[in-house]
């Protein structure tokens, strides 16, 4: 059997949740393991920052970790109509928005934390057991690591809270499709969104030149399997402006499937563990608030442990986001009245 590392906190997943919470922990001189398997597919999603999120995001990671990524200087969308309106973020007091780099901001947020003394390894969590006062996590290769707590920042998937019994909730079945493609470039600059009746698209051009386009849309809406990657081209040829963002797609590449739902994870947190980032609650990419609720509630966490009532604290707080952020999302899909009777619209209705 392999030899045991002892740590205060053992973070599970390197992704924002965790390096905040890894960064806060380590910098007030607790004794830190962060642990990521290295499995998330770099920039897949092309995820942004929103006007704001960028102060917000600097204040627990310091500036360096925002560097090299592509500004945004605004978005472009149809939706409520198929005329194509835009929002300037110039005429916004809050500045730029940025278009993320993920592996390269995944990379460097986990330098910062590995900067304020956290040991950052590379490993898959298999198997976690409760050991009278520590917990032992065991890796894919054996390794074993103890903790007196143990923070799961596993993304959505949530598995090591779910392994301690803890159980989502989830208010919608949104799915994401997605493909990268070239980017042309020349048609149209920066994000767009565009409503359709089965849901929505959004194309957002990466910092290497490519460009992510998605379409969100609920899991029974899907088609199945063997025409599901043919529905999706034929509906992105349908799009009024959004196809003509995408360069040439090959025949043989396919828009992979990830789950977008809006979910809350119940309880998230218990006896010397909690969960963090998109582990906790995880939010419909409407709102674009994913990367920065996941490092502000990671950082927040790392403050709060080993304080229970603080971490009770952060759960009540988390509830009351997801509460404003369900209110904003029924506001958005409120704006949109053109296809009551379709399922997706209609579901999404007040
Ligand atoms: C289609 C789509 C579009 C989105 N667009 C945006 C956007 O524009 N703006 C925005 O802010 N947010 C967006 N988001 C949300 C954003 O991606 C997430 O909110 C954010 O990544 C959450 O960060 P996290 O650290 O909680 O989890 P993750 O980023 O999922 O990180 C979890 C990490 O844990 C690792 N891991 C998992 N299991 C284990 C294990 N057992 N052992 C070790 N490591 C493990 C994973 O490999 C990963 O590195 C979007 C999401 C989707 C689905």
């Amino acid at each position: 059997m392999q030899p045991v590392t002892d740590s205060d906190v053992v973070v599970v997943g390197g992704g924002p949740a965790g390096s905040a919470c890894a960064a806060e922990l380590s910098g007030v001189g607790h004794a830190v393991t962060l642990v990521d398997d290295g499995r998330r597919l770099g920039s897949w999603a092309g995820e942004s920052l929103p006007p704001g999120a960028i102060d917000l995001i600097t204040s627990v990671f310091g500036e360096d970790v925002l560097e090299g990524h592509r500004r945004a200087y605004g978005v472009r969308s149809a939706w409520g109509s198929s005329d194509l309106g835009s929002t300037d973020f110039m005429s916004t007091p809050l500045g730029d928005g940025l278009i993320l780099d993920r592996a390269r901001f995944d990379e460097q947020a986990r330098a910062q934390a590995r900067c304020r003394g956290a040991s950052v390894i590379a490993g898959r969590v298999q198997s976690v057991e409760a050991d009278g006062d520590s917990w032992t996590c065991t890796l894919h290769d054996g390794r074993r690591l103890r903790s007196a707590w143990l923070v799961d920042a596993t993304g959505r998937s949530a598995s090591v809270a779910s392994r301690l019994g803890a159980r989502r909730a989830r208010a919608d079945r949104l799915m994401a499709q997605v493909l990268t493609a070239s980017d042309r470039g020349d048609a149209i600059a920066g994000t767009i969104i565009e409503s359709v009746p089965e849901g929505w698209w959004y194309s957002t051009p990466l910092p290497d030149g490519r460009r992510v386009i998605a379409l969100l849309t609920d899991t029974d809406l899907l088609s199945a399997d063997a025409d599901r990657s043919a529905r999706w081209r034929s509906a992105l040829e349908a799009t009024v402006h959004l196809h003509s963002a995408a360069g040439e797609i090959s025949s043989d590449v396919e828009p992979s499937l990830h789950r977008a739902d809006t979910s809350v994870l119940h309880p998230m947190a218990g006896e010397r563990w909690c969960a963090i980032g998109d582990a906790a609650a995880a939010w419909d990419p409407l709102s674009s608030q994913g990367v920065v609720s996941a490092v502000l509630v990671g950082a927040r966490a790392g403050r709060a442990i080993p304080d229970p009532a603080a971490l009770r604290g952060l759960e009540s707080d988390v509830h009351l986001l997801v509460s404003e952020h369900a209110a904003l999302q029924s506001h958005f899909y409120g704006l949109e009245r053109r296809w009551p009777d379709e399922p997706f619209w209609h579901r999404r209705q007040i």
